[in-house]
């Protein structure tokens, strides 16, 4: 039996554990196109600010890949012929599969203006746009940041701690609208000023515009020209999608897939960014672009590539990130709509956070550590919990596991509730 996985990110590493969990002879092939093979892409984030060597970003050593017993090929495919059960990669070498996983992510979207091709616009995607931008951050020079959720933070920060001075452009009036509240975009924009970030809501870049190939400045909607020497943009991203298209698998945003993660061809399996899986939170096939349903993902696609029968569960989407230092957690769906700032879904985010029906808020805290709960007819339908996070695991515990809420609903939901408080009692009486 022939395995074969595209795409050397979490979901496929998860799917070779769990391929060889219960058979560790049968060959497995991986083929991956990123040179830096498999590593943290959140990471990536850590790397940019200096808190993490890129040695550190690597979550296997040559010896644990080495024990899982695969052949690893460094290539891109082109295609799948489904009739004859082929790959066929750029460099004209053809693979045979049995079993085929897609597990090939998703794309950054790009920055479609006219000068965007210039040296010096830059986006976060994997760790050479990391390497580039470490390349081109310079001390004292000014550096622009456009697009929203949490890579554009990301990108501040990173540009920030290489001495660089960092406007923000927000083509809206505030951010990640869609998924944090008012209070809790006014406190991430508050804690970036004290940063030194220069902030611009209503600010929509038309072009950038250049000297010698380089950045040297952009033109925004509104006329207004402001100087730069570096663009980085993170605008949302994209299930890649165009070898599924091509074999002519089911697609919608991502690759449609049923609880065994099996395309609509029962030989092809699709996990990770690029799989759009059933979610019994919004009763919705949902994109995901969290390393942790992807590693999940992974596996149970792997275990079924074996021939076993799971079901993948999608639990509670949950993210634990910083917004400008802040650490923030952000468990099941909290907000709906879209926002301005993205296209689509962004890096580290969830469709399902912004699935809210009607529910009803707690919240405390209005200033650093603020706790907001999305409060429904008998459990908690989402938390968002910034600074403090004793609360963190409680909280997603009690969302993930649809706790019954009815004997606390109404404290909760009293004026002034000392939700935390509620919370916390509640929480300390079931265990
Ligand atoms: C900057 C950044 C910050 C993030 N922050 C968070 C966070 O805070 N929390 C969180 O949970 N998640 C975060 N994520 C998202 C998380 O990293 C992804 O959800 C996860 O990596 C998805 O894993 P995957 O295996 O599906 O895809 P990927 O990691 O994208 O791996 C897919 C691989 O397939 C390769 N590939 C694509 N096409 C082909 C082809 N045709 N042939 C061969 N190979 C191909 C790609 O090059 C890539 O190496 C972040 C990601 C980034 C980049």
């Amino acid at each position: 039996m022939n395995r074969v996985i595209i795409g050397s990110g979490v979901a496929g590493i998860a799917a070779i554990e769990a391929i060889r969990s219960i058979d560790s002879t049968s060959n497995i092939t991986l083929i991956g196109d990123d040179p830096y093979g498999f590593y943290s892409r959140p990471g990536l984030a850590y790397f940019l600010t200096g808190e993490l060597h890129d040695k550190a970003l690597f979550p296997r050593t040559a010896e644990d890949l080495s024990k899982l017993n695969f052949r690893n090929i460094k290539g891109k495919v082109i295609k799948v012929s489904r009739a004859e059960h082929v790959l066929e990669l750029k460099n004209e070498s053809r693979i045979s599969y049995d079993r085929l996983l897609i597990a090939v992510g998703a794309r950054a979207m790009p920055l479609e203006v006219p000068g965007a091709n210039l040296e010096g616009v830059l986006k976060l995607d994997h760790m050479s746009d990391a390497k580039l931008i470490l390349k081109q951050a310079r001390r004292g020079k000014t550096a622009l940041v456009a697009g929203g959720g949490i890579t554009a933070l990301e990108l501040t920060e990173g540009l920030l701690s290489r001495g660089m001075k960092v406007h923000y452009l927000l083509r809206r009036d505030r951010y990640w609208s869609n998924v944090l509240d008012e209070q809790e975009s006014r406190i991430v924009e508050h804690r970036l000023r004290e940063e030194g970030v220069t902030l611009h809501r209503h600010a929509e870049i038309i072009e950038v515009t250049g000297k010698n190939g380089k950045v040297a400045g952009v033109r925004l909607l509104s006329g207004q020209t402001l100087k730069c020497d570096l663009v980085a943009y993170a605008i949302g991203i994209r299930p890649r999608l165009a070898l599924a298209k091509q074999a002519g698998l089911a697609i919608d945003r991502g690759i449609l897939v049923n609880e065994y993660l099996q395309t609509n061809d029962p030989d092809i399996y699709a996990a990770g960014d690029v799989a759009q899986a059933y979610d019994p939170m919004s009763g919705r096939s949902i994109l995901d672009s969290l390393w942790a349903p992807a590693r999940q993902q992974g596996q149970v696609a792997g275990l079924n590539m074996a021939g076993r029968k799971t079901a993948y569960v999608k639990a509670a989407p949950f993210n634990v990130t910083r917004l400008a230092g802040l650490t923030t957690t952000i468990i099941g769906t909290v907000g709906r709509g879209r926002d301005d700032d993205l296209v689509g879904i962004a890096r580290g985010d969830s469709e399902t956070w912004r699935q809210l029906p009607d529910s009803m808020v707690a919240q405390t805290g209005f200033e650093v550590n603020r706790l907001r709960l999305l409060v429904g007819e008998k459990t908690l339908l989402g938390a968002i919990v910034m600074g403090d996070q004793k609360l963190s695991f409680p909280l997603e515990k009690m969302i993930s596991g649809n706790v019954d809420i009815s004997p606390i609903r109404e404290q909760l939901l009293a004026p002034n509730a000392k939700v935390s408080d509620v919370i916390a009692e509640f929480w300390a009486n079931r265990n």
